[in-house]
């Protein structure tokens, strides 16, 4: 029995529907999932129908883009309630933030007269968690490149010129939003932010998980977070990072999680509420 606990749908910057990650699940194999959109719940609703038609076992998420001491971290919550107030409010104002990020990155490209408009960017993304891949998107459309890779290159990479930094909250506040919402917080992808030596730091201040298996992730990284997770008594995760058919093939159903890894999920989610109860008004 396997899972994979980290999608994105077109509800962030994937381009499948809730129900095609689900379609594609089942497909897979996969008896679990989870939905990881970047800084939004939204979809999470749809996941849910879809999955319990599938019979397959839903876990609630998000991805979070946070930084702790100037490196940007992705932190993974699950089993977040999804209409949490703070968590929702929170959100909602971290949308913004990427929206205005989206306005920068175009006035960029209109001074060096690519005539984008932002307008359209948003229209193409329907979403309120627009990123840089709903511009490159866009550009493409506009006919202002010819690929998604080369609206990167030319103009999106960072240090390209329509590169705007983001916006990110702390990682300490990131867990602490998942702990209120009721849910555990896991460092997605330590090896693409070269963050090894903030893992000890993270794990005492709350951190519950690390994922360890990660596409991107090669043999030695697995076994390098695996020691991680043993030696910081961390939950282990993993996930395809699936963001639907735009680089080529699905990747969901490549990176198969053992769900022994969801069970101490679970048991983990269970003590915490346990813990959370117990504490003094
Ligand atoms: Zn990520
Ligand atoms: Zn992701």
């Amino acid at each position: 029995m396997f899972a994979d606990l980290h999608l994105h749908t077109h509800f962030s910057d994937g381009t499948f529907s809730p129900e095609e990650v689900v379609a594609r699940g089942r497909q897979a194999g996969l008896v679990a999932l989870a939905l990881t959109d970047h800084d939004t719940v939204e979809g999470c609703a749809r996941m849910t129908a879809a999955c319990a038609a599938a019979q397959i076992e839903f876990i609630p998420g998000a991805e979070l883009t946070a930084e702790y001491e100037g490196i940007e971290l992705h932190i993974l919550g699950y089993f977040i309630d999804t209409k949490n107030p703070k968590l929702l409010r929170e959100l909602a104002r971290f949308q913004i933030v990427r929206q205005n990020r989206i306005r920068e990155m175009v006035a960029r490209l209109n001074e060096r007269n690519v005539p984008l408009q932002a307008d359209a960017v948003f229209a193409l993304a329907n979403c309120r968690a627009p990123g840089r891949p709903h511009v490159a998107r866009a550009l493409v459309q506009a006919g202002h490149c010819a690929t998604h890779d080369e609206a990167f290159e030319r103009f999106l990479k960072k240090d390209r010129p329509a590169w705007v930094p983001k916006a990110k909250m702390s990682a300490l506040e990131a867990i602490e939003l998942i702990h209120q919402a009721g849910g555990l917080a896991v460092m997605a992808h330590p090896a693409l932010n070269r963050a090894d030596h903030l893992i000890s730091n993270l794990a005492s201040a709350g951190l519950d998980g690390l994922e360890c298996f990660h596409t991107k992730h090669s043999a030695s990284a697995i076994k390098r977070y695996r020691a991680f997770a043993e030696q910081f008594h961390l939950l282990v995760t993993g996930g395809s990072d699936c963001h639907g058919l735009s680089k080529g093939k699905p990747l969901i159903g490549t990176v198969k999680l053992a769900y022994e890894h969801v069970e101490k999920l679970h048991a983990a989610k269970k003590q915490r509420a346990v813990g959370v109860a117990a504490l003094p008004n």
